[in-house]
């Protein structure tokens, strides 16, 4: 584990621009417009589950990024999990170079100050690019960007038990950790309200038993609440604080797959009286997730790009590479669970990556495994303009650009 001392040492090489004298970043800014990309995260995005959705037109504003964009399965890390993922996904480096190896690491909660490698948010900023952030996993605490950040899953704040995933409320995490600028947080609680930063933790075999029916529709109001209250935020932000590069996310979705994927008696796991109540329930959430976008859409132009982006998938239980009898009761160990995605072979569970904007490709499809989580930064930077840094292991998807009228993704 990096010493707290290191970590922000760290942190202060990672942002050092920022420090610029204000009129030299304004004059900087004010040189040439940047191009303008909104991406939004969603954990655990399972393309098994999605691909009916959009073939029936149940999912209309991700169906609309397919036929004006580009799209296709991302490959994922090894064992993939959020904070893991994302934060591959930052740095373009592998787990074991960034330091964010999972939800746990060195017997703690995941956090920011473990950060071994230069996250893509200090990179932009330092390009003079505006940078707003809300809800995305493994950003607690927050660190100082040009522009703004509110953390995600890994939020710690009243009630929380290291190593449990939980779900505080804004106004439940003390001091700036959830919210940069810190005096952006009593903004948000007057105009948008108190809102959850993470979704609700799952019940457990006992909250269930008995209970199943009553359990599953309490929880997935909860899931629709925090839905609900995490759109305002974003229509808020988008609104309000516009950003060139804004990235936002999701994290209901992945949570519900875990112990509501629509699964049959044949599956591992089944379990009539929890599988057999809701089994639209899963699917119901890309459903709920599609009118968000709609929500983000409104903010978008056809000179803004947007990137919809998932750091892994969701299967039924396979393999019998676990001898830990937690290790199908996963995030809070003690959740019946049916689904999962930690897999060895990360290829079993692929991320997705859905792109428009300008000089993108329309109704391309990228086939096999060609792109993967480790190319989305190195992509961003390159519509940036930011030259790809030594460390980062991925490449730019110059194949989802318009070849001749592409000016941003033109070979280097
Ligand atoms: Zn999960």
């Amino acid at each position: 584990m990096v010493s707290r001392k290191i970590s922000l040492l760290l942190a202060s090489v990672f942002l050092l621009p920022i420090a610029l004298p204000a009129q030299q970043t304004a004059n900087a800014a004010k040189s040439k417009p940047k191009p303008r990309v909104i991406m939004v995260g969603v954990n655990g995005m399972e393309l098994d589950i999605i691909r009916p959705l959009l073939l029936k037109g149940q999912m209309p504003n991700l169906a609309r990024i397919t036929e004006k964009g580009a799209y296709g399965k991302l490959r994922t890390v090894s064992g993939p999990n959020c904070p893991r993922v994302y934060t591959t996904l930052f740095t373009s480096t592998n787990p074991e170079e960034h330091g964010v190896t999972g939800f746990i690491v060195g017997g703690i909660t995941a956090n920011t100050h473990m950060l071994k490698e230069e996250p893509l948010w200090s990179m932009l900023s330092k390009g003079d690019v505006t940078v707003g952030m809300a809800n995305v996993p493994a950003t607690f605490p927050v660190m100082p960007v040009n522009g703004y950040m509110i953390s995600g899953m890994l939020t710690r704040g009243k009630n929380c038990e290291d190593g449990v995933l939980c779900a505080p409320k804004l106004s439940e995490v003390s001091g700036g950790d959830a919210v940069y600028p810190a005096k952006m947080r009593e903004e948000l609680l007057k105009n948008v309200g108190d809102f959850y930063i993470d979704c609700e933790r799952m019940p457990s075999a006992g909250d269930l038993k008995q209970h199943e029916g009553e359990v599953i529709d309490h929880w997935l109001a909860k899931v629709q609440t925090i839905r609900d209250q995490q759109t305002k935020l974003f229509d808020y932000l988008l609104a309000s604080h516009p950003t060139d590069f804004t990235f936002l996310a999701q994290s209901c979705e992945d949570r519900t797959g875990h112990w509501l994927y629509p699964i049959t008696p044949f599956n591992v796991g089944y379990n009539a009286s929890v599988n057999g109540v809701r089994q639209s329930a899963f699917p119901d959430q890309y459903i709920a997730f599609d009118k968000v976008l709609g929500t983000i859409l409104k903010h978008v132009d056809d000179n803004t790009y947007v990137v919809v982006v998932s750091d892994h998938g969701i299967k039924p239980l396979r393999e019998f590479e676990e001898k830990d009898p937690h290790a199908h009761a996963d995030h809070e160990k003690t959740t019946p669970v049916i689904a999962k995605h930690d897999f060895a072979d990360g290829d079993d569970v692929p991320g997705s990556v859905f792109v428009m904007g300008p000089g993108v490709k329309h109704g391309f499809r990228i086939m096999g495994l060609a792109a993967s989580v480790y190319d989305i930064a190195p992509t961003l930077l390159h519509i940036y303009g930011i030259e790809q840094p030594k460390q980062m292991r991925g490449r730019v998807l110059t194949e989802v650009f318009e070849g001749a009228e592409n000016k941003v993704a033109a070979s280097k």
